[in-house]
């Protein structure tokens, strides 16, 4: 169903995606109704702040996608602090308790939530996923001494400078061999593990969390980390469950094909929660990212008012903030593609002969040209990549010829 047939878009889910999703409906001219319902009790905010800006400042003012005028101004009924709880596919009806709402077209932008493994008194473990998460974990750090940090992937790490940087003792845990392991090349890793210990930071890696109690953190390896606050950053699961339950197809996340469509045409999936195929790379992935998030809305959003919008192509970037390094990623490598560090410690990742990701470090420049290179010639191959890359130029360069 698309454009004049459609009146009625419901999104479940008010965060990045969700929120993208009904601002990009409106700006593609959409005239019928935009329900964005999510269960958290603030105006739609962006996440990445909640581990950087945030934890510093408690600022939540620079947050706010937009103003409550917004939604207003452009028609978009907000309804916050309500948990979609079924979905009737047969009548086109979500429900959260008795209230319904009917749709022609049903937007899924529900994100993940941390994953919860079997560790002994996890109970007592804060979370980051969440703009209340993040008062509380303030608040707790201004009380605290002693910090202990479950999983070093970006949250935890980014986490781990802030608490550092304030002062406090920390220790991050990471049950991989190295950090960051399922995003960035070995190379990356090593220098953020550098970085960090250059901080201060205890990085322990290789070390699972066995229990939390009134000592601390025990490690699995029987040791103890004296610990007034633990924080759990050990990974995320999608929010899938709606859509299990309704018999859509389910494969970690909401799978989507090309169009961003679950498999039910009147339902598409978004952003954390979607997986949807790698254009042209033969594989389906879910991605945690911010760009994911708003460029499957748009692609969502401009397939419902014009008809086909194409498959979904947008090149994957992602960024972190950890401390004054900006980590920024172009592309999207897997675990075992092999890398390439270049004289400036940026890594060029590879299958084959194909550039997959490039990973860079305060380099803004060499990240703006890796994502005009993968979005002009999706499949670059080695000598394209050296090339488009000036890789000879800047090795002249550091080499002082
Ligand atoms: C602390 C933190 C730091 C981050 N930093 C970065 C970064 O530096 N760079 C980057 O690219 N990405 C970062 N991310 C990831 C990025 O924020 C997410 O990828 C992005 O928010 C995903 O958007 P989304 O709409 O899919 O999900 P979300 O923004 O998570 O929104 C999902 C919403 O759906 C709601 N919901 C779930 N189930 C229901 C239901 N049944 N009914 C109603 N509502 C429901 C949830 O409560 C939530 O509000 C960070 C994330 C976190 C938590």
């Amino acid at each position: 169903m698309i454009a004049g047939a459609l009146r009625d878009i419901v999104i479940v889910g008010a965060g990045q995606g969700g929120f993208q999703a009904a601002a990009s409906l409106r700006q593609e001219g959409f005239t019928g109704s935009v329900t964005l319902i999510g269960t958290e009790a603030d105006l739609p905010y962006q996440r990445p702040p909640l581990s950087k800006a945030f934890l510093k400042s408690g600022n939540a003012d620079q947050l706010w996608l937009r103003r409550a005028d917004f939604y207003e101004k452009n028609a978009i009924t907000l309804v916050p602090d309500c948990r979609v709880n079924r979905i009737d596919r047969d009548n086109s009806t979500v429900y959260a308790g008795d209230r319904r709402f009917r749709y022609d077209h049903l937007i899924l932008a529900t994100g993940c939530r941390n994953a919860r493994p079997p560790i002994q008194g996890l109970e007592r473990a804060l979370d980051l996923r969440t703009l209340s998460d993040a008062r509380r974990l303030r608040t707790a750090a201004a009380r605290a001494r002693r910090c202990a940090v479950i999983g070093g992937g970006f949250i935890g790490l980014e986490f781990a400078a802030v608490a550092a940087g304030l002062g406090l003792d920390v220790i991050v845990a990471e049950q991989a061999s190295r950090l960051m392991a399922r995003a960035v090349s070995p190379e990356i890793s090593a220098r953020f593990a550098d970085k960090h210990r250059g901080l201060n930071v205890d990085i322990r890696v290789g070390k699972s969390a066995a229990a939390i109690d009134d000592a601390g953190l025990h490690l699995a390896d029987g040791s103890t980390v004296a610990a007034d606050l633990v924080l759990l950053a050990a990974g995320v699961v999608p929010n899938a469950e709606l859509a299990a339950e309704a018999g859509l197809i389910v494969e970690n996340g909401i799978v989507v094909d090309e169009q961003l469509r679950t498999s039910d045409p009147n339902i598409s999936a978004l952003g954390d929660c979607a997986a949807f195929p790698m254009h042209d790379r033969g594989f389906r992935v879910r991605l945690e990212s911010v760009q994911a998030a708003t460029d499957h809305a748009r692609h969502i959003a401009r397939r419902l008012t014009k008809g086909d919008a194409g498959p979904y192509s947008a090149v994957p970037w992602f960024w972190s903030d950890q401390a004054d390094w900006k980590l920024q990623i172009a592309g999207f490598a897997q675990p075992d593609d092999e890398s390439e560090m270049l004289e400036d410690g940026s890594v060029l990742r590879f299958s084959g002969a194909r550039l997959t990701a490039v990973e860079t470090i305060n380099a803004p420049k060499l990240h703006m040209k890796a994502r005009r290179l993968f979005a002009e010639t999706p499949a670059p191959t080695r000598a394209e990549a050296l090339a488009r890359l000036d890789v000879e130029e800047r090795r002249r360069m550091a080499a002082g010829a």
